[in-house]
Formats: structure tokens, C-alpha cells, sequence
């Protein structure tokens, strides 16, 4: 591991990563990466987690391309120098900031987008001009062998390599002297990685999942609230870090938004969607276990079988549920939306408040003042007003936590920005030399006050 972290630290030092062609060669070659081997991650996603390729395609593929192509055309100007004003204490002098790669990035991956979510990360880090060791999920063990054989076809390792293994390959892995940790994952593993940068003063970004609330309020289109709503929390059999992870509704609405979710969980996944090909498969066996454990909370309203051979859980609705609940203790991270009503919307804020700061969070609901009343008083990575995940998808929001869901964000220029060293000038004029700042000038003083008051 560290002959590989050495090679790509002094590769990075003889300075091939600092030039625009080169940047945008690569980005280039990651396009055509991806279509090569369409075939093969669709497969492997399907092996992995049984993805479908509307699924595979949507959330994987086609994302990762907008990535790139917003990328190839952004780059050139997100490289320029910022020129910043300069103040009259600077008078004569340049000042702007000059874009710096960081050196060599380490890229920790989770298995639900096992693709999306290792090479966007890589993208941005590329972009920036540095060199990339990714770590892919040992969960997904399909999909880490055909990253690790696309980039081996594409690049060379002493710009991208893919190191394979499990926490202790990680391990390994955070002990050598990396530029920049860039992780996606889980709350409790965030905590060890961040420790572990903390040792060695590496910077880091951390990308982290917990319970993501999804409020829906009495003026809310009901109908398309529950349509979105189950589109958000069963895409990927509800494993997605930004999924809904419970429901809070109002009272007044609650007998006919559960009764339009369960429609919609029938028009989209069929009468069982256990059978159903193309319903993504839990994982492994230790989180179908965790996810079935949920199902004795509360009473089932909708779903609630499982496919213990298969690792499949239907789209399970639970009503009656209270924050005492198994399931309201920790991240769901599947298929099961619990269901908690509410008579007034400040008790919601209260509630989520009282709880580390979410992910993400959804507000379904048509007053402007109501939908500001939400966003001016709970603290969340992102979201949507009337929608689930959408915010996601649009290259010119910044994606990430706050508080216990993380710290700092990707994608699009916020990507670039991660990757880049923001490296301050002031390039000072020769022509002359403002005296007032030496200390034996004799209105140095006066000038100092006249400046600052
Ligand atoms: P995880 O934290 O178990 O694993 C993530 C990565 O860390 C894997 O590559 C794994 O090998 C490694 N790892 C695991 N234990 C480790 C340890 N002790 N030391 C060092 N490395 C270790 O997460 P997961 O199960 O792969 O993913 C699910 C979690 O990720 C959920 O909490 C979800 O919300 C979160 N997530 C967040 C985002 C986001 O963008 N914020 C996206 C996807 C998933």
C-alpha cells in the first residue's frame, strides 16, 4: 500500500495533474470509460443488489455522466486564479487565489451506489488535479472487481488505483501520508475515519447517511406527495442515504395519503413485489435481518413479507409508530416507512431538533410561509419542498451533511472546490512602498486609524 501511495505522491510531485489538457484528457477518458463497460456494471448491479437496469441506468450511469460532461465543460474557468478586490492598504499590489490539487486523495466508498457514489468523488478529485486511490465497498464484491478492472484498463495507478478490502485494508489504508479523505459511509465509521485524519492532520470530507424526515403537512397535494414519497423511499429498496426514512403527517391527511402510498407501491412494484425481477435485494444477510427486526414495530399497513432467500422486503408501510419504536433508533436504510402523525407543525420542529441534525429532509406542502417556517428552523444537509431526492440530481447544488449527517459537500463545482487547495496571493508591487506600516514611520499611526477607525 504504501508503494503505491509513493508512486502516486511523487508521480503527483513532478507536477503531469497541474495542466487544464491534462485534466480534461482524463475526464475525457473516464466518458468513455463508462460506456465501455455499460454492460458490465449493469451486470455486476444486478449480481450485487438485483438493481434493474431502469434503476442501474438512472441512478448510477446516467448521473456519473452528467457529472463528467458538467465537468468537462466547467473546468477551464473553475482553474482560473479568483481575482479578489484589493483594499487601499494594498494599494499597488495583485491579489487573487490560485487553485492548488492537493496531492494524493483517498476516495472510501459504500455499496449502495456502489458506482455513482466511488467515481463521482473520483471526478472531482481528478478535475482538481490529483491523483486517486479508491476504496470500494467489500459488500458489493461484483461491482469492486469491475471498477477496479475499468480503471485498471483506463489509467495508470500512479494516477488511480483501486485497492480492494475490507475495514482493515481501510485501515491500512489511513495510515499513510494521504493529501485529502474523501468518505462516504455510515455515522459510526465516519467518527473512526475522521480520528484517524485527525492524527495525521488530514483534511477530510465526510459523507454520512441518519434519519431524514419527510413532513407532510394538511394543504399538501396529497396524491403526488404519496407518489413522490414512495418513488424516494422504495428506489433501491429504500437503501438510499437520502431516502425518507420515516413519515410525519398530519393528522387530517393521514387516512389518505397512506391509502394513495399504497397505490402507488402497487402501480410501481406490482400486487408482490417480492416476485417482482426487477425489486432491488437487500444487500447481505446481517442488514436483511437488521431491516426484518423492524417490522414488529407498530402495525402493518401495507407490505411487511420477506424473501429470506432472496434478501428481499416489500415496501412496508408501519402506522401508529412512536419515537420509542425499534425502528425510530437508527438509520432504516431499507424498505420500511414508519409513520408518525402530528396535530401542529411546531411539534414536528421540536422533535426533529431534539435529534442530530438529518441528511436530508421533505416538506410537502403548498403555504410559503409554512415551507420557510421548516426551512428557517431545522438544520439539514438538503432537500425538497414537495419532492424526495431531486435535489441530488442538479450539478449546481452542493450535496452534503451538517452536524452528525457530515461535513462538506460534492458535486458539480462544490466537487472541484472539495478537491482544490484555495491558495491566497498578494503579489506586491516594486514600484514603490507604502512606508506607513514600518514602525519607524512617523504617521503610521494616523494612517492605521484613518484606515481601520
Ligand atoms: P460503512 O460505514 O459500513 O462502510 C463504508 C466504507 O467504510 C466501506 O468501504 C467499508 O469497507 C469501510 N469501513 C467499514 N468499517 C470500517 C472501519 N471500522 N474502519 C475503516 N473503514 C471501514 O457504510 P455502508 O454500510 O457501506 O453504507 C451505508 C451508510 O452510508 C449509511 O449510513 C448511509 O446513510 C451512508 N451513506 C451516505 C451517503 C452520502 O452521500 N451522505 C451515501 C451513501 C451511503
Amino acid at each position: 500500500m504504501n508503494t503505491i501511495v509513493e508512486k502516486q505522491k511523487s508521480w503527483f510531485k513532478e507536477g503531469h495533474t497541474r495542466s487544464y489538457t491534462f485534466r480534461k484528457e482524463q475526464l475525457l477518458k473516464m466518458k468513455k470509460m463508462m460506456t465501455t463497460f455499460e454492460k458490465p456494471i449493469m451486470n455486476a448491479l444486478k449480481f450485487d443488489l438485483n438493481k434493474s437496469e431502469y434503476e442501474a441506468y438512472a441512478s448510477e450511469i446516467a448521473f456519473l455522466r452528467s457529472e463528467i460532461d458538467h465537468h468537462i465543460k466547467q473546468l477551464k474557468s473553475w482553474m482560473q486564479p479568483t481575482k479578489v478586490k484589493t483594499p487601499l492598504t494594498h494599494t499597488g499590489s495583485k491579489n487573487f487565489i490560485q487553485k492548488e490539487p492537493y496531492g494524493t486523495v483517498l476516495v472510501i466508498a459504500p455499496w449502495n451506489y456502489p458506482i455513482q457514489l466511488s467515481l463521482a468523488p473520483v471526478v472531482g478529485a481528478i478535475a482538481a488535479g490529483n491523483t486517486v486511490i479508491l476504496k470500494p465497498s467489500e459488500l458489493t464484491p461484483t461491482v469492486s472487481w469491475v471498477l477496479k478492472k475499468m480503471i485498471e484498463q483506463y489509467f495508470p495507478p500512479h494516477l488511480i488505483a483501486v485497492v480492494e478490502g475490507d475495514k482493515e485494508v481501510t485501515q491500512e489504508l489511513l495510515d499513510q501520508p494521504l493529501d485529502y479523505i474523501f468518505f462516504t459511509g455510515s455515522v459510526p465509521v465516519g467518527k473512526i475515519i475522521m480520528e484517524k485524519a485527525g492524527r495525521q492532520l488530514i483534511p477530510v470530507t465526510l459523507e454520512l447517511g441518519g434519519k431524514s424526515p419527510t413532513i407532510v403537512h394538511k394543504d399538501a397535494s396529497i396524491d403526488l406527495a404519496a407518489k413522490r414519497i414512495v418513488w424516494g423511499k422504495f428506489t433501491n429498496a429504500g437503501q438510499t442515504c437520502i431516502a425518507p426514512d420515516y413519515l410525519y403527517v398530519h393528522h387530517e391527511v393521514k387516512a389518505e395519503l397512506i391509502r394513495s402510498m399504497k397505490k402507488y407501491i402497487h402501480e410501481f412494484y406490482g400486487e408482490n413485489p417480492l416476485e417482482n425481477p426487477d425489486y432491488t435485494k437487500i444487500v447481505n444477510e446481517s442488514h436483511f435481518n437488521r431491516i426484518s427486526s423492524y417490522l414488529e414495530s407498530g402495525i402493518t399497513v401495507e407490505g411487511g413479507t420477506t424473501d429470506e432467500q432472496q434478501h428481499k422486503i416489500s415496501p412496508t408501510i408501519l402506522d401508529q409508530i412512536t419515537w420509542s419504536d425499534t425502528v425510530m433508533q437508527d438509520e432504516i436504510f431499507g424498505p420500511v416507512l414508519p409513520v408518525l402523525t402530528y396535530d401542529n407543525l411546531d411539534e414536528v420542529i421540536e422533535q426533529v431538533n431534539n435529534r442530530p441534525k438529518p441528511l436530508a429532509l421533505y416538506y410537502f406542502g403548498e403555504n410559503e410561509n409554512d415551507q420557510q417556517h421548516v426551512l428557517q428552523n431545522i438544520s439539514f444537509g438538503g432537500g425538497c419542498i414537495n419532492d424526495t431526492l431531486y435535489h441530488i440530481i442538479n450539478p449546481h447544488l452542493p450535496f452534503g451533511g451538517v452536524g452528525e449527517s457530515g461535513i462538506g459537500n460534492y458535486h458539480g463545482y462544490a466537487s472541484f472546490e472539495t478537491f482544490t487547495h484555495e491558495k491566497s496571493i498578494t503579489k506586491q508591487t516594486t514600484k514603490f512602498d507604502q512606508s506607513f506600516r514600518y514602525p519607524s514611520s512617523s504617521f503610521g499611526l494616523a494612517m492605521m486609524k484613518r484606515f481601520f477607525g
